[in-house]
């Protein structure tokens, strides 16, 4: 029997780890909140780590596979090298963890050229091509939300002009409501953003057509260019549902005109709570497919 492989997510808000076995089944998850000090990240994920396998029994491991999300990549993962060694750590950003658990257990299970797209406090993405994971050169490739969709669009994050990310991020499209109008409690945030919308308020829809318009141009541009068979949108801004879905559909059909696009589809995020995990499992448990064309 394979033994499970140690999988951890590393989030702005959360810190989780798991066991997950060959068949995605997760298993004694522990979560903490991720600590503000960067210097704080690590101890913290050692006792979530230790605390895991110490549950388990301290089973054998497959391998360790870390979603990564606004981190320093190479000190984690020497760290994690060091307290196991001659286990194998593999580490991607939460965009490539997300497309490769949907590809594996999710919505785009059985399709094999898909982007996944994360919409949450970042815009995220990865992308698998004839059935292979594409790294790019840095382990980047799939970063769909610094893709340009307005040259005289607002600044992102990356210090460039009109960003997918720095229009359709969760927190910029509640700002950009808020900036037109839009009254709500002082916390309210992406779910009572979708629930005005969803109840009739022009500039709550307004807010979330936009960010849904400028989602669906880059990804007709994504298909275009790649053609792609999936696009799985997940992320916190997608459970907005048809009030951010209807508008992204509406522009993937206006700008997706070339013949091979037709049979594009764009689908809800289908792997649920445990994305993450299951999709840093999955670098370690389908890695030879990924990487070695098997
Ligand atoms: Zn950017």
């Amino acid at each position: 029997m394979t033994s499970p492989v140690l999988a951890l997510d590393v989030g702005g808000t959360k810190l989780s780890a798991a066991l997950v076995a060959a068949d995605g089944e997760v298993t004694f998850a522990r979560r903490v909140p991720t600590p503000a000090a960067a210097e704080a990240l690590f101890a913290a994920l050692v006792d979530v780590v230790d605390g895991v396998i110490c549950d388990a029994g301290s089973p054998a491991l497959q391998g360790i596979g870390v979603s990564l999300a606004g981190w320093d990549e190479l000190p984690l993962r020497e760290g994690l090298e060091e307290r196991h060694p001659g286990i194998a750590v593999r580490v991607r950003n939460e965009g490539v963890c997300f497309a490769v658990a949907e590809h594996w257990l999710g919505a785009g299970s059985g399709s094999a050229n898909l982007l996944g797209m994360l919409i949450g406090s970042d815009v995220g993405g990865g992308l698998i091509l004839d059935g292979r994971l594409i790294d790019g050169g840095t382990g980047n490739a799939g970063q769909i939300g610094h893709v340009v969709v307005d040259p005289v669009g607002p600044v992102c994050s990356c210090g460039g002009i009109g960003c997918l990310q720095a229009i359709a991020r969760g927190p910029n499209v509640v700002a950009w409501a808020r900036d037109h109008g839009w009254v709500a409690a002082g916390s309210a945030a992406e779910p009572e953003l979708a629930a005005s919308a969803r109840a009739g308020d022009p500039v709550a829809s307004a807010a979330l057509a936009l960010a849904g318009t400028a989602v669906g141009i880059v990804i007709a541009s994504a298909a275009a260019l790649l053609d792609l068979d999936l696009v799985v949108v997940g992320g916190g801004l997608a459970e907005s549902g048809d009030v951010l879905f209807g508008p992204l559909r509406r522009a993937v059909e206006r700008h997706l005109c070339v013949p091979y696009g037709k049979r594009l589809e764009v689908l809800a995020s289908g792997i649920g709570a445990h994305a993450g995990l299951v999709g840093a499992a999955a670098l370690v448990h389908r890695g030879d497919a990924y990487w070695s064309g098997g």
